[in-house]
């Protein structure tokens, strides 16, 4: 018997709650829902009896199979995900598409984010199909299902998302960006919004800004020595151009932050060019771009030199305008600090040599290239040792601590670039990177990242995954 995909169905949890929990552990056997005459219900092992489950159900039943890992996963949230299916129940029993019980579809949005919150999810997904509401949750890189609604919910949560987003609650057609603010448990979150209309709907997608991210300090990013002592050093100087690179999703706005806390002080003058601010920072200027009223990066860094400022953020360079000005601010007398899409350090000097920088211009302004990725560590409780080839590794195994994925929170890989007289001279003289790299000879993002391997931190898969 092959295995099922659990997920395909909306599960009515009532039916597992009845049983308890207990009951559904010592049989192995997960119940979906009923159909009519019979209840279909998810079992892992085909061995099973199926009278003495019929018995328990006091009904006929249909079975499907699943894994134990799925199961486990299943009555891991089985309390979290009965309360809040039965809210989403509620809102739509009280409400319909032009009449919204405004109170309940608030209890089952302030649940789930709530719920994405105790399983420390950074993203959550809402989604349409043709006859159902799916929420994926992403946890430390990765997307999870954990619901999935009656289509009826959509109507009622899209409208109450935007309603408390200050968003055009009728426009279902264009995309819609807002965010909003919100205590829960005691703490203050932000969350970004971004409605896009899909074939069956919209896709919603609500980021979870926790505001401790903002105050976190350099120290504490987890960079190796090397870097970390690199970074301290360049960020010192009065002039010159650092660079954050990495793919997105891979913690360069956190490495900003944690940047600017380090120099923001009364004494120096931050103005930050974001789009859009993610975290607010007392004591620094923050700009906001917005290209719907012409607030572009190209006019603030027109006339951002004006406001005298010691230390410019750009957010993200995105073109050859954008990188032309943040080159200017760096020649004039101003620390500059960016953000690249680049994949490692040694190919940042060819995107910005692609981005038309004149290669002695790069060569005199950029002092230091950071690239970076983020990478899931083992989970503490539950990981395992074990012998690869003779290598002893530790390999996830997923736990009810963990949401049985086997790993816990994540840490940065890095690998830097410094660029001292020798480098500045090939970058001028259009030196082939790779010669670059030979002389450079840095450890690369692949060294650290096996380190953590060895050290027990992170998995060999993980190591695999993000190998570059
Ligand atoms: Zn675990």
């Amino acid at each position: 018997m092959k295995l099922d995909n659990i997920n395909d169905y909306i599960i009515d949890f009532s039916l597992a709650i009845n049983i308890g929990k207990s009951k559904l552990i010592e049989y192995g056997i997960f119940p979906i829902k009923e159909f009519g005459i019979y209840i279909l219900v998810a079992i892992i092992n085909e061995q099973i009896d199926k009278s003495k489950i019929e018995e328990l159900f006091n009904k006929p039943i249909k079975c499907i199979k699943i894994s134990k890992k799925v199961f486990e996963f299943e009555i891991n949230y089985l309390e979290f995900k009965y309360e809040i299916c039965n809210l989403a129940k509620q809102s739509i029993l009280l409400s319909d598409e032009n009449d919204i019980n405004i109170s309940s579809i608030f209890l089952f949005s302030d649940s789930l984010l709530e719920f994405a919150i105790f399983v420390k999810a950074s993203d959550i997904h809402i989604e349409t199909t043709k006859d159902s509401v799916v929420i994926r949750i992403r946890i430390d890189g990765i997307l999870v299902q954990f619901f999935k609604l009656c289509y009826e919910l959509y109507y009622i949560l899209s409208s109450s998302i935007k309603l408390f987003t200050s968003l055009d609650i009728s426009q279902k057609r264009l995309p819609q960006n807002g965010r909003f603010s919100k205590n829960i448990l005691d703490l203050d979150y932000d969350f970004r919004v971004s409605i896009l209309p899909t074939i069956s709907g919209e896709s919603i997608v609500i980021r979870i800004l926790d505001n401790q991210k903002a105050f976190i300090g350099l120290e504490d990013i987890g960079f190796s020595d090397d870097v970390y002592a690199k970074i301290s050093k360049n960020i010192s100087y009065t002039q010159g151009m650092i660079l954050i690179t990495g793919p997105t999703g891979s913690g360069k706005t956190t490495t900003l932050y944690s940047i600017l806390n380090r120099l923001n002080h009364n004494q120096m003058k931050i103005i930050t060019l974001e789009d859009p601010i993610e975290y607010n920072i007392d004591g620094i200027q923050q700009v906001n771009i917005n290209s719907d009223i012409g607030l572009d990066y190209e006019i603030v860094l027109k006339n951002i030199l004006r406001q005298d400022p010691d230390i410019l953020m750009i957010g993200e360079i995105r073109d050859s305008k954008t990188l032309q000005v943040a080159i200017q601010a760096s020649l004039t007398g101003h620390l500059v600090i960016a953000t690249l899409h680049t994949n490692d350090a040694i190919k940042t000097i060819n995107r910005l040599l692609d981005l038309k920088a004149e290669p002695f211009l790069i060569a005199s302004t950029l002092r230091l290239i950071v690239s970076q990725r983020l990478i899931r560590v083992l989970c503490e409780n539950c990981k395992i040792q074990v012998e690869v080839d003779g290598l002893r590794v530790y390999k996830a195994v997923g736990c009810a601590k963990c949401n049985l994925s086997g790993y816990s929170d994540r840490t940065i890989i890095t690998e830097s670039l410094e660029i001292d007289e020798k480098i500045s001279q090939m970058i001028n003289a259009k030196t082939d990177i790779a010669n670059i790299l030979q002389y450079a000879s840095y450890k690369t993002i692949n060294n650290n990242s096996y380190q953590k391997v060895l050290d027990g931190i992170i998995s060999l898969e993980e190591y695999y995954r993000h190998e570059i």
